[in-house]
């Protein structure tokens, strides 16, 4: 294993510019697989077998332990680990940290979101009912928004709005052009890691059709879509494109220090 240099993130400090090439630079560029750190590999491997797993419809675990544990997976491979406590020696308290809730019911009145990231108690909401119908919101589309939603986390906890451009983050509710680019590009390496994941919501494609047979909660468990009698995607809207956008969360929160290992070339 070669040296890896010690790097650290500041809340509130760095460029989105810069925010957005240590992520592209470190997880999203394909030449660079080889170059991943073993930690990264590890969420990567664990992040393909669990969602192998969920597509078989998993009864037996607790949905939001689940997706909980798949962000972690998530801020490993892609964002230095700098944002929950998974693998850390002393977490302390789980709130000073990303945490996620899974909820029917949204804070936020926006027809057709499926989540939306809160940064004052630095959370991520995903709805298990896209809001404002009763389409169940599924594996596929839960994922894609978990990843949209730690993208906004990123930036919105680690870039300083004194050195990034208001278009860059900022803009259309935080769905600036740094978002835009460094959001797709982090669905779209998921998206490639196996063929399975081909089928996650991406929001770089305005063509993007969910597939009909994907698992999606109930009582906090995964149920394959398949198993509800009388089913019809068709019928329940499941093709409206349009559907999985988010909103803005709050004002920033002063948060801590965080040291990370920049991957080295040589690793
Ligand atoms: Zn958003």
């Amino acid at each position: 294993m070669g040296a890896q240099q010690t790097m650290t993130l500041i809340p509130g400090s760095h460029p989105a510019q810069e925010l957005k090439k240590r992520v592209l630079e470190s997880s999203c560029y394909g030449f660079r697989t080889m170059h991943l750190t073993p930690s990264q590999r590890h969420a990567r491997n664990q992040f393909i077998r669990a969602y192998d797993i969920l597509n078989s419809g998993c009864e037996l675990y607790s949905a939001h332990d689940i997706m909980t544990w798949l962000m972690g997976l998530l801020d490993q491979f892609f964002f230095f680990g700098a944002m929950t406590p998974l693998w850390k020696k002393n977490p302390g308290n789980e709130m000073d940290w990303l945490h996620l809730r899974l909820s029917e019911e949204s804070e936020i009145e926006s027809v057709g979101i499926l989540g939306y990231y809160d940064n004052v108690n630095l959370r991520i909401t995903l709805l298990t009912r896209v809001w404002g119908t009763n389409v169940p919101s599924t594996l596929d589309m839960l994922l894609g928004t978990l990843c949209h939603e730690m993208t906004h986390a990123f930036l919105g906890i680690f870039h300083d709005p004194n050195q990034s451009l208001y278009e860059e983050v900022e803009a259309d509710e935080l769905h600036g052009t740094v978002f835009l680019e460094l959001c797709s590009a982090i669905q779209d390496t998921v998206r490639g890691w196996s063929p399975n994941l081909m089928s996650l919501y991406y929001d770089g494609e305005a063509t993007w059709m969910p597939r009909d047979d994907a698992p999606f909660i109930i009582d906090n468990t995964f149920i394959p879509l398949s198993s509800i009698e009388g089913w019809d995607p068709d019928y329940a809207g499941w093709k409206d494109p349009k559907a999985g956008r988010c909103r803005k969360g709050g004002p920033r929160k002063a948060a801590k220090k965080v040291e990370f290992y920049q991957p080295s070339l040589l690793d």
